[in-house]
């Protein structure tokens, strides 16, 4: 059996009913959960600079392995020092293992037991993913936390073929953590569709092997939130307590809430940033869509009790007319906004759950995000 990662580490510091708070050390820094993750698809978080990110409290980031394998190549940025000095951001990555926009954004071509056969979305050319090239990519990257290749499945999807595809899935599973070499962290990946039984066979297969980290994957595809609770509700009690547990691309406030209640410790979803570059805005009052001609002449921030850079110096009324114009600034204080937003309400629900009042915060976000 593959010796767990001896760079990593969690600590569960309190819990209330089933969410906790936690924390987790890598080599790039420690992490409190629940956390989420910035999504910086091409090494950048996009229209935010590393230094506005750690600004607006953000810890660790996440980096997409398919893109950065296609353009500029691992090799390269291994060559210039890896992903960190590369995009000049000092605190943890996590890296995905390209699987998903392999299915998702490329043409896959074919799946077999051996691995994934794509076109690339970029020049069509052709590649072949394997478990073992997966993390060969992301130790090349120089991620402090990699995820296993998994085949997600479309929703919805036959329960014969998501028995298959989570056989696979916990296949490449232990070839992933055989082909391991450095000393980055591991996270499994449970798959199974909406089916609980998979679910839960998935989530015992994963949770038994030496990962860092269990995930889980192929929900926040079409199923919905209430789907998506029902499948939490099957597959959490089987998940190990010792170790952190990730709900990959996940997602709105209140699926947020929703899923710390059941559990999970860490997120992350392109909602926020582009949402804002679509000049879509969370606040705790409600979402505000700034093109609105109701804001035309309005002199208030988006958010009078928000702290951020934007609502401490610009209106609702500058905001628009950023958007109408197409500044680029408007995307930049718009995601400063709504990157400040997710972030300071991980913070809320890591205090609220020390002090065990998270389940009002939980109650206060469903009201106000309750679609
Ligand atoms: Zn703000």
């Amino acid at each position: 059996m593959a010796m767990q990662c001896s760079s990593f580490k969690f600590d569960l510091v309190s819990t209330e009913d089933h969410a906790r708070r936690g924390e987790f050390h890598t080599r790039h820094g420690s992490v409190e959960t629940p956390v989420f993750m910035p999504v910086g698809t091409q090494a950048t978080v996009k229209a935010v600079s590393p230094d506005m990110l750690k600004g607006l409290g953000a810890r660790i980031i996440l980096s997409n392995t398919y893109h950065l394998h296609m353009r500029p190549g691992e090799k390269l940025i291994a060559s210039l020092g890896g992903l960190h000095t590369f995009m000049a951001w000092n605190g943890p990555i996590l890296t995905d293992s390209g699987g998903y926009q392999a299915f998702s954004l490329a043409k896959l071509m074919k799946i077999t037991d051996e691995g994934l056969e794509f076109s690339s979305h970029l020049d069509g050319s052709r590649h072949f993913l394997t478990p073992e090239k997966a993390i060969e990519i992301q130790e090349d990257l120089g991620a402090d936390i990699m995820m296993c290749l998994d085949e997600c499945v479309a929703y919805p999807s036959t329960r014969e073929y998501v028995n298959a595809s989570v056989q696979r899935t916990g296949l490449w599973a232990r070839r992933s953590l055989a082909a391991r070499r450095g000393s980055s962290a591991l996270f499994g990946i449970v798959q199974g569709g909406v089916y609980p039984d998979l679910r839960v066979r998935s989530a015992h297969e994963i949770s038994s092997e030496a990962f860092d980290g269990i995930a889980i994957g192929g929900l926040s595809v079409g199923e919905g939130h209430d789907l998506m609770m029902d499948v939490l509700d099957s597959t959490m009690p089987h998940l190990p307590q010792d170790r952190p547990r990730y709900l990959m691309g996940v997602g709105t406030p209140k699926d947020i809430v929703e899923a710390v209640a059941r559990g999970i410790d860490m997120f992350d979803c392109v909602l926020p940033t582009r949402n804002a570059r679509n000049g879509m805005l969370f606040t705790r009052k409600g979402r505000i869509t700034v093109k609105q001609a109701r804001y035309r002449q309005d002199p208030n921030p988006p958010d009078e009790d928000c702290r951020c850079y934007t609502c401490r110096n610009f209106s609702l009324a500058y905001l628009r007319h950023l958007y109408m114009s197409r500044e680029i600034l408007g995307s930049v204080l718009s995601t400063i906004h709504n990157l400040y937003f997710y972030l300071e309400l991980m913070s809320d629900i890591r205090h609220s759950i020390g002090e065990k009042n998270f389940d009002e915060l939980r109650k206060q976000i469903k009201e106000i995000y309750n679609d």
